[in-house]
Parts: C-alpha cells; sequence; structure tokens
C-alpha cells in the first residue's frame, strides 16, 4: 500500500485581496490611522488567508510570514538583533525606522532575497550584538491561527536559524559566533510554541540550495543540533533551486528533523531523489507546484509527483506543496477579467494553486505516472534558426570608434535617461489611459514635456541629450504594451518591499514587434536640438527577468524574441537618424541563478539576446548600456561580450576602484561611472564631482573613453534638485578637461 499524500502550503500573499495592507500602511505613515488600526487590518488579512487555505482543503497550513513589513525585519525584531541606533525608538516606530530610516538612523540595507524580485531588509550583526528574544507578536499569530482554523494542523513558519545569519551583514564577527548566541533564543521559541500544543515546526532554510551550502555543514549540525532539544519536530523547508546531491546526503540525517521540503519545479531535485535512499521517518514535501510562475501546474505537477512517488518507494509520506511561498504570485486569477478567456484559463494565481495542491494531494498512487501530455506548443521557428551573423558587431570597436560621436577632450556629459516624472506628467498619462484625452492631446503634452527637457539639457550645456522618457510610466511595462506576447493584469500585485507592490506583466505567447515603439519621441527630441539625442530602449532580459516568463519555451528563447524585436527598433532608430542608441539592462545582473555552475549558461544567452538587438547597426552607430549597480566584478567577461561601445554603471558609493577593475580586466571601450547618487535629494558640489572625473582620468583611461554622467536615471528626483546638481556635473566636467 503506497503511504498517503497529505498537503501543505509555505506561506501566502500578505497584501490582501484589495491591497488592504498597502492602504493601511500608507494611511499609517501618513498619520491618518492608529497603530490598532494598523493591527486590526493586518489581522483581518492574515485571517481572510487562513481561511481561503483552510477552504481549499491544505492539510497543514504554514502560518508566521505575514507581516507589516518585512519577515526578515520580524525575526530581526524577535530574536533582538536590532542595531544600536534604533534603540531610542518606541516600538512600532523602532520597527519602521529599521525599514525606512529616521533622521538619525538611516534604514537597514534592502537586499534581494535569494534572486527573486522581492527584497529584504539586511540584519547587521556585529560581536557586541546580544540577542534578546521578542516573541509575543509571533506566539499571538500562531494562536489567531489556530482560532481561525479550528483544530485544523496550522504549522509555525519560521525563518531558520543558519539562513537568517546567512542573510544578514556580519561585521567583526563571524557566522559560527552569531550562530551560537541565535539558538538558545531558537530553543526558546520552540518551546514556548511546544507549549502552546505545536505539533511540529516548519525552518526555512533556502541557504541549503546556495552553491556555499558545501561549507556550511558544520553550521547545520550544530544548529539542529541544538533545536533538537525542545523535542518538537522540525521540519526544514528549502526552495528555488535544488539541494546538490552531496549536501542533501547530510541534511536528511540532521538530528531533529521529521520533514523536508524539496523544490522540484527548479534545478534538479529529482534526479537526486533516485540515486539515494529517501529515509523512511523523514516525510517529503514535494513541492510541485511552482509557487514562482503564474501558469498552471496541470501539465507539469502530476508527471513530476508520480516520479517522487516512484523515486522514494512506498513507505515515505509525501506532502504536496506549492514549491515555495505563494507570496510570489499575485491572489486570484479570477479578477483578471481582461485577459481573454483561453489565457486566463491557463493561469493560475495563489488561490488557484491552492486547489492543485490539494487536488494532487487526493490522486491515487500511479496515476500520472505515464506523463500527462505536456502540452506542446509550437515553437518559434524563428528563434530556432537564427542566424549566427546576428550576433556578431563588425567592424571591431577599434575601427567603429572613430566613426562614432566624441567630445573632444573627452569627458563627454550626458544622463541615463529619465527626467523628473512630475505630478503633473503621471496626470497626462493616467488621463489618456483613461481615455480622458484623444492621441492628439496627449502628444502634444508629451512633446511640451520633451522640448522643456530639451531645453533643460541645452542651457545646462550637456553633451548628448535624452528625450526624458516621460511618456514611460515603467521601462518594462511601456515595451511590454507595445509588443504582441504580453498580459497585464489589474489586480496581479506581487510585493518588492514593504509597501511596494508591482504588476509584472505576464508573457503569454510569442513576443514580436508590430511597429516602431519609441521612433516618434525620438524625432520629436531630435528635431529641437543640434546636440545628439540618444535613443532609449530596455534589454531584453531585463524585459524578460521583469516579467512572469512562458513556461512551454526557454527563457532564451524568449529573451531572443524581445531581442529581434528590438534590433527592428535600433534599426528604425537609426533609420530615424539616431547616432546614439541606449540600451537598458539594469536587471542583467540581478537575474544571476542561485548556484554558480549555472552563471555561464544565463549569461551565455543574455549577452547574445542584447547582442542580437544591437549588433545590426552601422560602424557609426554608438550603442551605449546601462547595467545599473556597479556589483560586477563577477560578469566582467559577460560584460566585455556585450560588445557595447559605452558602459554606464553606478558608481557613486566607490573612488574610482570600478575604473581599477575594469583596467586592470583590460577592458578597451568608453565607460560612464555615475558621478553622483541619484537616491540622494543633496546636490553635489563641483569640486567634489571635479574630483572625482579626475580620479578616472588616473586609471589610466584615455580621457575620450570617460563619460560624466549621473548613477541612474533622474526620474524620481525633482527639477529643483536635477538642475543644479547636472549644473555643476557639467562643470565639473569643463573642470576636469581643463586640467
Ligand atoms: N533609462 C532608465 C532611466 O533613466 C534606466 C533605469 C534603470 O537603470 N533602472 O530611468
Ligand atoms: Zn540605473
Amino acid at each position: 500500500m503506497p503511504a498517503a499524500l497529505s498537503s501543505a502550503t509555505l506561506g501566502y500573499p500578505r497584501v490582501g485581496r484589495n491591497r488592504e495592507m498597502k492602504k493601511a500602511l500608507e494611511s499609517h505613515w501618513g498619520a491618518q490611522s492608529t497603530a490598532a488600526d494598523l493591527h486590526a487590518v493586518s489581522e483581518a488579512v492574515l485571517v481572510d488567508s487562513l481561511r481561503a487555505q483552510h477552504a481549499a482543503g491544505v492539510a497543514r497550513i504554514a502560518v508566521g510570514d505575514h507581516t507589516l513589513y518585512d519577515p526578515v525585519l520580524d525575526w530581526t525584531r524577535r530574536l533582538g538583533c536590532v542595531p544600536p541606533r534604533f534603540a531610542h525608538l518606541p516600538a512600532l516606530d523602532r520597527y519602521f525606522a529599521m525599514a525606512r530610516g529616521v533622521d538619525d538612523a538611516p534604514a537597514l540595507d534592502l537586499s534581494k532575497f535569494f534572486g527573486t524580485n522581492y527584497h529584504y531588509l539586511v540584519p547587521e550583526i556585529d560581536a557586541a550584538a546580544a540577542p534578546r528574544p521578542d516573541f509575543a507578536d509571533f506566539l499571538d499569530m500562531i494562536r489567531l491561527a489556530q482560532d481561525t482554523v479550528g483544530n485544523h494542523p496550522v504549522v509555525p513558519l519560521v525563518l531558520g536559524p543558519v539562513t537568517y545569519v546567512h542573510l544578514a551583514k556580519l561585521e567583526g564577527v563571524e557566522a559560527k559566533d552569531v550562530l551560537a548566541k541565535l539558538l538558545p533564543v531558537y530553543a526558546q521559541l520552540l518551546a514556548e510554541l511546544k507549549a502552546m500544543g505545536v505539533k511540529e515546526v516548519m525552518m526555512q532554510e533556502p541557504a541549503l540550495v546556495l552553491t556555499e551550502a558545501a561549507e556550511m555543514k558544520d553550521l547545520y549540525q550544530t544548529a539542529y543540533k541544538a533545536l533538537a532539544e525542545p523535542r518538537l519536530p522540525l521540519h526544514v523547508v528549502t526552495f528555488f533551486d535544488s539541494v546538490d546531491p552531496a549536501v542533501l546526503s547530510w541534511v536528511v540525517a540532521l538530528p531533529g528533523i521529521n520533514g523536508l521540503s524539496l523544490d522540484f519545479t527548479r534545478g534538479n531535485n529529482l534526479a537526486a531523489l533516485k540515486e539515494m535512499t529517501w529515509p523512511n521517518s523523514l516525510r517529503l514535501g514535494a513541492g510541485v507546484v511552482d509557487g514562482r510562475s503564474v501558469w498552471t501546474d496541470a501539465d507539469t505537477a502530476p508527471p513530476m509527483l508520480a516520479a517522487i512517488r516512484e523515486a522514494v518507494g512506498d513507505g515515505v509520506e509525501i506532502s504536496v506543496q506549492p514549491s515555495c511561498s505563494l507570496h510570489y504570485v499575485p491572489i486570484d486569477v479570477e479578477c483578471e477579467t481582461d485577459i481573454p478567456k483561453e489565457i486566463r484559463s491557463r493561469l493560475s494565481f495563489a488561490v488557484q494553486k491552492l486547489d492543485t495542491v490539494v487536488a494532487l494531494a487526493k490522486q491515487p498512487a500511479g496515476s500520472g505516472a505515464k506523463g500527462a501530455q505536456m502540452d506542446q506548443i509550437v515553437q518559434d521557428a524563428i528563434t530556432d534558426a537564427l542566424d549566427e551573423e546576428l550576433f556578431v558587431r563588425e567592424p571591431k570597436f577599434e575601427r567603429r570608434r572613430p566613426q562614432q560621436f566624441s567630445v573632444p577632450g573627452g569627458f563627454g556629459t550626458t544622463t541615463i535617461g529619465s527626467f523628473p516624472q512630475t505630478k503633473e506628467i503621471r496626470r497626462v498619462r493616467t488621463q489618456f489611459k483613461k481615455g480622458n484625452l484623444s492621441e492628439v492631446e496627449y502628444h502634444s503634452m508629451i512633446d511640451k514635456q520633451i522640448g522643456f527637457c530639451i531645453g533643460v539639457q541645452e542651457a545646462l550645456g550637456l553633451d548628448v541629450f535624452v528625450h526624458g522618457e516621460c511618456e514611460r510610466s515603467d521601462m518594462v511595462e511601456y515595451f511590454g504594451v507595445k509588443l504582441t506576447g504580453f498580459a497585464f493584469t489589474k489586480n496581479g500585485w506581487v510585493q518588492s518591499f514593504g509597501s511596494r507592490y508591482v504588476r509584472p506583466p505576464i508573457i503569454t505567447g510569442d513576443v514580436s514587434r508590430t511597429g516602431p515603439m519609441t521612433v516618434r519621441e525620438f524625432k520629436i527630441a531630435q528635431g529641437m536640438t543640434e546636440k545628439p539625442v540618444k535613443g532609449m530602449l530596455t534589454g531584453a532580459t531585463t524585459i524578460l527577468n521583469w516579467s512572469f516568463p512562458r513556461k512551454d519555451i526557454s527563457h532564451e528563447k524568449q529573451a531572443y524574441q524581445i531581442g529581434l524585436a528590438l534590433r527592428d527598433e535600433v534599426a528604425d532608430l537609426e533609420a530615424a537618424g539616431c547616432k546614439i542608441i541606449q540600451v537598458d539592462d539594469p536587471a542583467l545582473r540581478e537575474g544571476l541563478p542561485l548556484k554558480h555552475k549555472d552563471w555561464a549558461e544565463y549569461l551565455r544567452w543574455a549577452v547574445r539576446a542584447f547582442r542580437l538587438s544591437t549588433s545590426g547597426v552601422q560602424a557609426a552607430t554608438q550603442i551605449v548600456t546601462h547595467l545599473c549597480y556597479a556589483d560586477f566584478e563577477d560578469i566582467l567577461q559577460a560584460i566585455d561580450d556585450m560588445q557595447a561601445d559605452v558602459l554606464t554603471i553606478e558608481n557613486s558609493r566607490s573612488g574610482d576602484e570600478m575604473l581599477r577593475v575594469l583596467a586592470e580586466f583590460g577592458y578597451a571601450r568608453d565607460i560612464g561611472p555615475g558621478v553622483y547618487d541619484i537616491h540622494s535629494p543633496v546636490v553635489p558640489g563641483v569640486d567634489a564631482v571635479a574630483e572625482r572625473v579626475a580620479l578616472f582620468g588616473k586609471v589610466g583611461l584615455a580621457r575620450e573613453r570617460v563619460w560624466v554622467n549621473p548613477d541612474c536615471g533622474l526620474k524620481t528626483r525633482k527639477w529643483e534638485q536635477v538642475i543644479p546638481a547636472l549644473k555643476n556635473m557639467v562643470a565639473a566636467a569643463e573642470k576636469a578637461r581643463a586640467k
């Protein structure tokens, strides 16, 4: 008799069906509601999500990642790892100060959570840290959950100690010493949960899927040995990739664990399962329902589950689960009535994923074993047969660069693309979207704004202009709505951080261009000035990484489809007289896979997609790219392989290290290191910028190779800040040039 299947969840969206949490937070921050009001909304949203999971019939409902801002921050507070600079503040203020900063205490850093587009607040721990537990809110949450779903098992979801320490920024202290301090605190939590009648706890340990996990064996063994003491069964939860077989062999033997959850939608956990003997005492959490995809799992999950059952044999209890928390997908696809029914029926958000999990858990053994026929959607023949020539830029940089635009004496000044997005601009765009403005009226307003931007740049004396991007609310959405193959949701909000939510576009089919997307605005801008205006596009990898991709064809193919569409746009811009074309790829670095071994393959196609977009141009047309974050040392070769004529990159927080690294590598093309931080309202002084620019000159780069620009686009700034800042930047470049 094969063991029965059960089901579980690993977390749920916490925004509320109507973004109640976002609204409650913002009203609280605006002093329009009390802390009690905020907690009441938060509780109501949690209760609603518990009821949804209960009603769907999930056997073990995970509770614990519901939050006012960020679950990692919640653990920082609960464990008592609050940095001293926040200590003087009263409780709730202290919590939000850590998230958002106050005058005398800057916020904790934000960082991407294990390669997702969710950002967590990075704990800061130094040698003086003396963790002190405060679990009241967590225990209350568990009690509320128990009350809400009656006798139904709820399973507390805890951020595991080793992963917590891994996520933290450690200052002058080693992981093992921090862990030693934290373990008694964790043990106390487990004891308190046990006293409440809790039967089992989920420990999230996604650090186990990292390449670095191989070196974390001692940490894990120490930790779980210490936590085995309260004798509360622990279910270790991993997600986002597979656990390497060598790591898996010691994870299944960790003391005190009664279960282990694995992600079967990414990496290759199935192969490892087939090679090993899974201990009968260990429940296997089978993450077969993809918690990071909005597509139905109907085709993939049943055969995967069947294969898992076959691999582990009859004696093992299997729990059917989402691969991770469902907070990476929106709540309910049923409200997306604008998405055509044929597409909607293949989409699956949190509510639908719950149903899939429960339905799968009811499956008799053997079903799905033959492999439900995978929907073979016709693959795009075009991207299968791309000519290699399309990826090659000719002639070589040394030959083409002299034909391109350059500033005599070097240190040419420019900006990264966007200018301030004022209330007025936003209003104009919304009115047009609502149909309250005709296209002619709308264009005339946009053109007026472009004219303003050009006038400002003229007055400032910049060398290379931009049109200002005032027609774009978002650098991905703007292109998505113009290309075929994208769908947009009305209510598909996914948390980026805190009260910030985004609605990622969904790639639903083959992507192609139906006509020029940016040429009109370029022409308007270029028509107003003698200075060269940069064409401004978003790169294929960034469009892909900030969307929900298809699952029926590879990411590589999707990137090439977008790349081909961009290639046509580049050609049209060039034909319209554009001499400098910038293709932004800020998400290229972010999209790196969790495991180092997978980097090369990802970078291969991401770089090729960039070249596919940009290598069709004349020698005299200058291709610029903007990669945003400066964290690039480990992808230098890939950046070089992009073959952009100019590379602009964030650099405000370092001196000339970035240029040194590039020079040491032998990077020989033009570089535009950001000379001031656009995230700060502070206007940089002429001398500060001039000094920095002069530093660049000393690295050994010909000054003709160095461009002077801000770190990133200026859309979040005010004109009152932008104008003096750029004025100083231009003066600084002149000063540096004169030296
Ligand atoms: N061109 C874009 C802008 O200026 C680049 C944005 C980005 O790098 N994230 O807004
Ligand atoms: Zn940027």
